[in-house]
């Protein structure tokens, strides 16, 4: 997760309409208990800033980070109060990104979480925070439709950690 502590989904991802903004959100806004915001794994940081020119588009951010993660996503907090980063670091899961916050195009405290696989195209933050705690195993097994008796099987392969890996990545 993102958060420390407890938090909730104040909009999630997908299409929406706010007073006529019918623009598809491409992230899940959060609203933390606790406003510290933490890496939900382990990779680098690409971006630690805020735009304040309103030509570019990305102003409606406000002060946000980017954090490329080794599996090749790029993570994306958003509207924070304050960054915690600076680029060309490199952060563990758990150490803290920033704190949440108000910044950008944004009305009341909350944190944009949006998440782009590496072709830049965004996909379902929740559903990539499921996937990065599972195992290569688990997503091999999920992503094929394998039966346990399949599995097992493939577990005494001589080399399955290393088969895992590869099929986990398709
Ligand atoms: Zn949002």
């Amino acid at each position: 997760m993102i958060y420390k502590g407890d938090y909730k989904i104040s909009s999630p991802y997908g299409p929406r309409n706010i007073n006529g903004d019918t623009r598809f959100h491409k992230g899940v806004d959060f609203v933390g208990t606790d406003k510290t915001i933490i890496a939900p794994c382990d990779g680098r940081i690409v971006s630690s800033t805020i735009i304040t020119d309103k030509n570019n588009l990305t102003w409606e951010w406000g002060n946000y980070v980017r954090l490329d993660t080794q599996d090749g996503h790029r993570l994306f907090f958003c509207h924070l109060a304050s960054r915690n980063v600076k680029v060309g670091q490199t952060v563990k899961k758990g150490d803290i990104i920033g704190i949440e916050g108000n910044t950008g195009y944004s009305f009341g405290s909350h944190c944009h979480f949006e998440v782009r696989a590496k072709d830049n195209i965004p996909i379902d933050p929740i559903k990539y925070l499921e996937s990065i705690n599972k195992t290569d195993r688990e997503k091999t097994q999920e992503y094929f439709g394998f039966d346990d008796n399949t599995m097992n099987y493939l577990d005494k392969h001589p080399y399955s950690k290393d088969l895992y890996r590869k099929l986990s990545k398709f």
